[in-house]
């Protein structure tokens, strides 16, 4: 009988263990189920769906390469996997394990229905393989990033299989038009298809372009000006490209990769704390920030709207959030500094601003978004960094945005390296610019008397 492929985020064959396990085992139905209710709040944002159009095609590509096929169906993921199963007589069903809530939740019901068969291969350990001298699992990044080195490197990733036998008769299959993940009127996608090839072949190529830069990626990884980065998280998020591939392919190379390799180990570290914390999205993990004297959302409606459109009249910050608008990413550095922005300057929610990353990134990932946020806001569970306020001016010339800001920003594209970053102080904003929506030092002196009176 054959066996399914239950596939998520997970889109590739080259060291892809269900996928594996399954071909071992017979004929193999891959599917894709969309189940926009299974996640509730969390059902995937625009820039993500259109990455996962994209993506899903490159997948039913690569499948026809070796024989087989992509089966989509659109629904409760139970039932749509138990009526495949049903179709094609199948007894098993292969998945890789996935550790955001509600994908834990759906593996229960599918293991309670099916006979369902998860296998490792979306981190480089999974959650709980390291345990403190208590037994329990790490809440600080250092310690657990410390321990998680101990037990690396994870085990060598095979190849993909170069043939895939197919059941005597496929099932059904949606069309995936028919799901209308892309947008329409307005497209807002062009400048993402411009800066992306979703795939597990863009996911090689990218790869393959950040290796001759890895040595640099130390000194540039700051620089949003510089493609200093890899650009790989919507590949890592779509699984398009496994971990350990990633591993194994800077292993050896110079200096700049034992930097890169802790960025890896950060997105093992925030799949653990959403295992600890499967709120970490929705709920502050210091419970004095359930106090804070955030702004209500009706009156700081139109500095939301600025911040989100990039008009808070702060180059770096609209730059950025112009960028992640026009390509669905941001620089990480940036990011930094935007949602910093956000949450002190503005003094709005950090829940704001994550939904709206939510919406716009396609690397959108439940782990590492809510976990940065909350890093960001100082109400995680590792340092407080509230108090720790982030000036945007100054962070601006320090990293060498000038460029960065050219880009993006292009009304002040013809001003100098200096006058770049604050117009304002240098008398030349030009007239399509809009003036600060707030001045640093009020906004400073604002955020840290909410502080003080959270701790009150
Ligand atoms: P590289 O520097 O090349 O790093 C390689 C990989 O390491 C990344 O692809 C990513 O998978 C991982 N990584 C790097 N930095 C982090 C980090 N701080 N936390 C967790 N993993 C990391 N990253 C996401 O993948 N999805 C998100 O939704 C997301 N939201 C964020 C929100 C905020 C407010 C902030 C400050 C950061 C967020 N990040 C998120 C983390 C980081 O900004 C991105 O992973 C990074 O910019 C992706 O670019 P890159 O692939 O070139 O990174």
């Amino acid at each position: 009988a054959p066996s399914l492929v239950w596939l998520r985020q997970d889109l590739r064959l080259a060291d892809q263990a269900a996928i594996a396990a399954a071909a071992a085992d017979g004929p193999v139905v891959p599917v894709y189920v969309l189940d926009d209710a299974v996640a509730r709040q969390w059902a995937m944002g625009g820039a993500s769906r259109w990455w996962l159009h994209h993506s899903l095609v490159s997948m039913d590509r690569s499948l026809r390469a070796l024989g087989s096929r992509l089966i989509l169906r659109r629904g409760d993921c139970v039932e749509q996997l138990a009526a495949v199963a049903h179709q094609v007589g199948a007894r098993r069903v292969y998945a890789l394990r996935h550790y955001e809530p509600w994908w834990r939740n759906a593996q229960k019901s599918v293991g309670a229905a099916l006979d369902l068969c998860l296998r490792e291969g979306i981190l480089l350990a999974p959650p709980g393989a390291v345990r403190t001298g208590d037994g329990g699992p790490y809440k600080i990044y250092t310690p657990f990033a410390r321990a998680l080195e101990q037990i690396l490197p994870p085990s060598a990733p095979p190849p993909a299989p170069d043939r895939l036998s197919a059941p005597d008769q496929w099932p059904d299959s949606d069309q995936l038009d028919d799901w209308k993940l892309l947008p329409t009127r307005p497209d807002w996608a062009g400048g993402m298809r411009a800066e992306w090839t979703p795939g597990e072949d863009g996911a090689r190529a990218r790869l393959s372009d950040f290796l001759d830069n890895v040595g640099d990626y130390d000194s540039t990884r700051n620089l949003p000006s510089q493609e200093g980065t890899s650009r790989l998280s919507p590949h890592l998020h779509f699984g398009e490209i496994s971990i350990a591939t990633l591993w194994y392919a800077i292993k050896g190379r110079d200096q700049g990769s034992a930097s890169f390799r802790r960025e890896l180990i950060w997105r093992d570290y925030a799949h653990n704390q959403i295992v600890q914390f499967p709120a970490y999205g929705s709920e502050p993990a210091r419970e004095p920030f359930d106090a804070m004297p955030w702004r209500d959302m009706d009156e700081a409606a139109d500095d939301f709207a600025a911040w989100t459109k990039g008009q808070t009249g702060y180059p770096i910050v609209d730059a950025g959030m112009r960028q992640l608008w026009a390509s669905g990413w941001m620089h990480n550095r940036v990011r930094m500094i935007a949602a910093s922005f956000l949450v002190k300057h503005l003094l709005i929610d950090w829940r704001h601003g994550a939904r709206w990353f939510w919406d716009t990134l396609v690397d959108a990932s439940y782990a590492n978004n809510s976990v940065n946020w909350q890093w960001v806001t100082g109400s995680g569970v590792d340092a407080n960094m509230f108090p720790r306020i982030m000036a945007p001016l100054t962070q601006s010339p320090k990293f060498d945005a000038a460029d960065y800001i050219r880009q993006w920003v292009p009304e002040l594209a013809h001003l100098g390296d200096n006058a770049i970053h604050d117009p304002d102080a240098f008398g030349r904003r030009p007239a399509g610019y809009p003036a600060k929506i707030i001045d640093h030092r009020a906004g400073r002196q604002r955020a840290l008397a909410a502080f003080a009176a959270m701790k009150g």
